[in-house]
């Protein structure tokens, strides 16, 4: 849901306006944008992902999700600008802690001049670095298990951030994996979009792992046509 996507044709999505106005909507009477996450959001746009985030809809329910889980400990894949992160960490309240994991250096210090805007850098780790061992640290450091992971990263390792999600949490813990519908192309077995396959080869993983629940839910607003997974453990 937050990853920027090629324009959808006109003709394949005539709804895309309203869309589009429903998520404005929806943004303008129920989720209310601050200063500091309007600013993290503008800022997208100088990293190397621009208007790759999550919309604003989107923060809020990840938001909601973690409020709703009772989160205290969260890890994200894919930082960009922080905008995410900021809904994550004003979830988790200020005894919790976010850690978010982010492959390019100048995205990073965008993200961290944001959480300084938003006031919730104290409890935020940024952690520079390809993600996968990134996590392979903290999975080694025995970090503290996190409550809820958000997989919004480089899609063909989804498999194994989400190998490395069952590594740092335990039961009830929720896993989302954003991006998993990708304009309809998920359904496609023979797509040779390595994204498309990252997406196909976490879905084989979760549906065989007895330990885990998921579902998938499809999402159109200003991002388009996407979705994204919710998992949890028993
Ligand atoms: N979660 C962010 C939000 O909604 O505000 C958006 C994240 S954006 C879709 C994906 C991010 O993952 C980019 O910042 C990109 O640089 C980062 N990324 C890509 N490959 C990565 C890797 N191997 N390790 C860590 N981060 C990576």
């Amino acid at each position: 849901m937050s990853e920027s996507e090629p324009s959808m044709p006109a003709n394949l999505y005539p709804a895309a306006d309203e869309w589009q106005a429903v998520d404005r909507y929806f943004t303008s009477t129920l989720v209310g944008e601050d200063d500091a996450l309007i600013t993290a959001r503008a800022s997208g746009a100088e990293t190397s992902m621009p208007n790759a985030e999550v919309s604003a809809n989107q923060g809020a329910f990840l938001g909601l999700l973690a409020q709703m889980v009772g989160a205290r400990r969260v890890l994200e894949f894919g930082t960009l600008a922080g905008y995410s992160t900021i809904w994550f960490a004003r979830s988790v309240g200020e005894d919790g802690r976010v850690v978010t994991l982010e492959l390019e250096a100048d995205n990073a210090v965008i993200a961290e001049t944001n959480f300084r805007t938003a006031a919730v850098a104290d409890r935020i780790d940024t952690i520079v670095g390809p993600a996968a061992e990134s996590v392979a640290r903290l999975i080694d450091e025995g970090t503290e298990p996190f409550d809820l992971v958000f997989i919004d990263a480089d899609k063909p390792s989804n498999s194994v951030y989400l190998a490395a999600a069952l590594e740092l949490t335990r039961s009830g813990a929720v896993i989302v994996i954003d991006n998993v519908v990708r304009n309809g192309a998920v359904a496609d077995a023979d797509s040779t979009d390595l994204r498309v396959q990252g997406v196909r080869q976490v879905v084989n993983d979760l549906a065989s792992n007895p330990e885990l629940d998921a579902t998938a839910l499809q999402t159109v607003g200003e991002k388009g046509w996407d979705g994204l997974i919710i998992a949890r453990r028993r």
